[in-house]
């Protein structure tokens, strides 16, 4: 069984004591109204009995009058019972004030008694020979000085009756019961316990159904017994005690009721909208969850959903994974062609293409820009299914995709590396998919191209120098310039200007070729440190070397970097240099001829007076029409269309119509590269400008360029 969510059980929680406490106040008020109840109940007894106690004193006050009276007492003693009864009887036989009345002992030698509606003459007694006996017990123990009286409860013809006994005395005169010849007489009134009696007792003690019982089970709880005179129950009282518990529970439950629905009510709504909100609540994390993992010009998902995906092989090492890195070719000039919008209407297309080929084992995701992997993940040979993927890719990018009017052809470089176990973290694959797809496009390749030990290689040698550099540049003392002249190629053959070239002679690693360390810096953004330190250099040399000009290589990413102008001028003010005696030279890549802010910092440098030369004219994607547009002075026709094999005709028919191109947009020609009289001759037959080489000259140390100075090259006339 699944736990309920943390918002169900949070309203569980709230139900639940919601309901203890209902629960709760329910049964204190219950409790409450049986505490009142019970004391009302406890309350009411000790009132009966004070209450009973005071109608027997009522007998015993007339029992104490009339068995204190001299006539009575001396009509007993002389057994008148004509005067016994005038006096005495005839008020039980009346039964106004007392219906029983009896004496025995001292002169009877019988017990009398009158009660009502009886004959002027005594009767026999009523009172049992028990009853006797104890009053024979009882009667001499009782204080008779204060005419006290015993009393007891005694049922006669159905009735109760409470009975009073005392000595028969005469009134005011104190005469000791021994002193009395034949011993004193005890004499018994009996007043019946009349209805109306119950009644003022219910009304007084405001109790209901006052009534008397024979047992205590026909009394129920509440009772108070009536007693004879051996003190045995005769009687029983029951009565309704007052309830102002219940009382008060009856006129306060409406509103309890009331009140504990509308709790129950306000309860479950408000735990409904809790729920309401709680869903709510996670369904907008959800979505926000989904929207934070999609990249929302494709709605593929995005880098972090593909970080994502991938960190979840960590938890599984036996699967493995490629990484197919897929970039489309040439998407910049796709975007200037188009626009931005058209742009984003070709990658959504290209991006709905790829997303076709996501299934249970292959993720698509857009990386950012226009590069997208595809992630194919199982624990078997994954060979198959990425050759399938790889050939469906194919078939979808077959067809062009038209914007705007324009139908654009899909060139897609794909790059592919394997996971290796426990060997490296994903992030390391993407690298290795992403630097094979950089090299599959530098080398123009529609295939996949797979990441191999050669890469591998390629690569720790690179993380080797890049660590060197760090450190060597700290100090800077193992880059210095070499400078190869650049000879004219007219006349004598003058130095014009040097080409300033970088070197490095690492500590730890020895010499390295500037091409790989320049393109390791550009990769790694210290470019941008290394191009500051050579500037400097350049410039102290400058200041060594009046009347010299140089040419100085700048890397497209030091171009680029904000704040490049800023930092040369500081430096050639800094050294109070004409900015005329520099040129700087770009190579040409996309990254140059293709944007806009290159051009206007280029345009920027020739207006503080720098030349610019466009290197390596040939090698790289240049077309006449972005040269147009650009503020070159200097193009230099790379080497590799200079020496060497590159003399065939056909290059030398492609070389001259740079050249005319070169001329007819002002530009002066440097060609690179001439190692031999005849390359040098060729060139400058052609009307190149300027011509560079080791025919010339080799890059050298400053100290030893002195020399260069003198020389000059004659070249036969043509
Ligand atoms: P580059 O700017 O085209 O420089 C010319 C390269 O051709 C130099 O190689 C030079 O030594 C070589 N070279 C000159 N004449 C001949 C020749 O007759 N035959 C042959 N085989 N080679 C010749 P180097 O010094 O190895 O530089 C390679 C590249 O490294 C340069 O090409 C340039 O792109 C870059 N580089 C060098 N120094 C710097 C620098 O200070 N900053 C920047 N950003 N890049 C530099
Ligand atoms: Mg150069
Ligand atoms: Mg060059």
């Amino acid at each position: 069984m699944s736990r309920p969510s943390l918002p169900g059980q949070i309203v569980g929680l709230a139900l639940v004591l919601a309901l203890v406490f209902g629960v709760v106040l329910w049964a204190s008020i219950l409790s409450i109204r049986g505490a009142m109840d019970r004391q009302a109940e406890a309350e009411s007894l000790v009132l009966m009995k004070g209450r009973f106690d005071a109608l027997q004193d009522q007998v015993s006050l007339i029992a104490s009058d009339y068995h204190n009276w001299t006539d009575v007492f001396e009509a007993a003693k002389a057994l008148d019972y004509a005067e016994l009864y005038s006096n005495y009887g005839i008020t039980a036989n009346r039964a106004d004030v007392f219906q029983y009345a009896q004496m025995f002992d001292g002169p009877f030698d019988a017990p009398v008694a009158w009660f009502t509606d009886s004959p002027r003459a005594p009767q026999d007694g009523f009172l049992s020979p028990e009853t006797l006996d104890t009053l024979r017990r009882r009667v001499p123990e009782l204080d008779y000085q204060s005419r006290e009286t015993f009393d007891f409860f005694e049922v006669h013809s159905g009735r109760i009756v409470m009975f009073s006994a005392s000595w028969l005395l005469p009134e005011d005169t104190f005469i000791l019961p021994e002193q009395v010849e034949d011993g004193l007489a005890i004499a018994v009134i009996g007043k019946i316990l009349s209805d109306r009696q119950l009644e003022q007792v219910e009304e007084q003690l405001g109790v209901a159904d006052l009534e008397a019982h024979d047992t205590l089970e026909q009394a129920g709880a509440v009772a108070l017994p009536l007693r004879n005179a051996s003190g045995n129950p005769v009687a029983f009282l029951s009565w309704t005690p007052p309830a102002p518990g219940t009382e008060m529970f009856e006129r306060m439950r409406p509103i309890m009721i009331g009140a504990t629905l509308a709790f129950a009510l306000f309860a479950s709504w408000t735990a409904r909208e809790l729920l309401r909100r709680a869903a709510e609540l996670a369904r907008k994390e959800a979505e926000a969850t989904i929207l934070a993992r999609t990249d929302s010009l494709t709605q593929l998902p995005n880098r972090l959903a593909l970080r994502e995906h991938l960190r979840s092989f960590t938890d599984a090492p036996l699967i493995r994974f490629a990484a197919l890195c897929l970039d489309v070719d040439r998407f910049k000039q796709i975007n200037d062609l188009a626009g931005h919008t058209g742009g984003d209407a070709y990658l959504r297309e290209v991006a709905d293409r790829i997303g076709v080929l996501a299934d249970k084992h292959t993720f698509v995701a857009r990386h950012g820009g226009s590069t997208f992997f595809v992630i194919i993940s199982g624990n078997g040979d994954l060979s198959p299914r990425i050759a399938s993927k790889c050939a469906t890719l194919a078939r979808l990018c077959d067809t062009n995709v038209t914007v705007g009017g324009h139908a654009f052809e899909i060139s897609i470089s794909k790059g592919l590396a394997f996971s290796e176990p426990r060997e490296q973290a994903y992030e390391e694959v993407l690298l290795r998919a992403d630097r094979a797809m950089y090299l599959a496009r530098s080398g123009h390749m529609q295939e996949v191209l797979q990441y191999d030990a050669e890469m591998q290689a390629g690569d720790a040698f690179d993380n080797a120098v890049e660590k060197a550099m760090r450190s060597a540049l700290v100090s800077g003392s193992e880059f210095v310039l070499h400078y190869q002249p650049i000879v004219s190629g007219f006349g004598a053959g003058q130095v014009v200007r040097f080409e300033a070239l970088a070197r490095w002679n690492s500590h730890s690693l020895g010499r390295i070729s500037p091409a790989d360390f320049v393109r390791i810096a550009e990769s790694s953004g210290l470019i941008v440190p290394l191009g500051k330190l050579l500037l400097e250099r350049a410039c102290d040399d400058l200041v060594l070397n009046p009347g010299t000009s140089i040419s100085l290589n700048v890397s497209p990413v030091q171009l680029m970097t904000p704040g490049f102008i800023e930092t040369l001028m500081t430096e050639v003010k800094r050294h109070h240099l004409d900015s005329r005696r520099i040129e700087i030279e770009v190579t040409e890549g996309v990254a140059i001829l293709d944007n806009k802010s290159a051009a206007g910092i280029l345009h920027e440098l020739r207006s503080r007076g720098f030349s610019i030369a466009l290197d390596d004219f040939g090698t790289g994607f240049s077309s006449v029409g972005y040269l147009a547009g650009m503020p070159f002075n200097v193009l230099k026709i790379d080497r590799s269309f200079v020496s060497g094999e590159a003399a065939g005709a056909r290059t030398m028919t492609m070389v001259k119509s740079m050249i005319a191109l070169a001329h007819s947009l002002d530009m002066a020609v440097v060609a690179e590269g001439i190692e031999t009289e005849d390359e040098a001759s060729i060139f400058r037959n052609f009307g190149c400008e300027m011509l560079q080489g080791y025919y010339f000259g080799r890059p050298k140390p400053l100290s030893e360029i002195s020399t260069y100075a003198q020389l000059e090259f004659d070249f036969e006339p043509s």
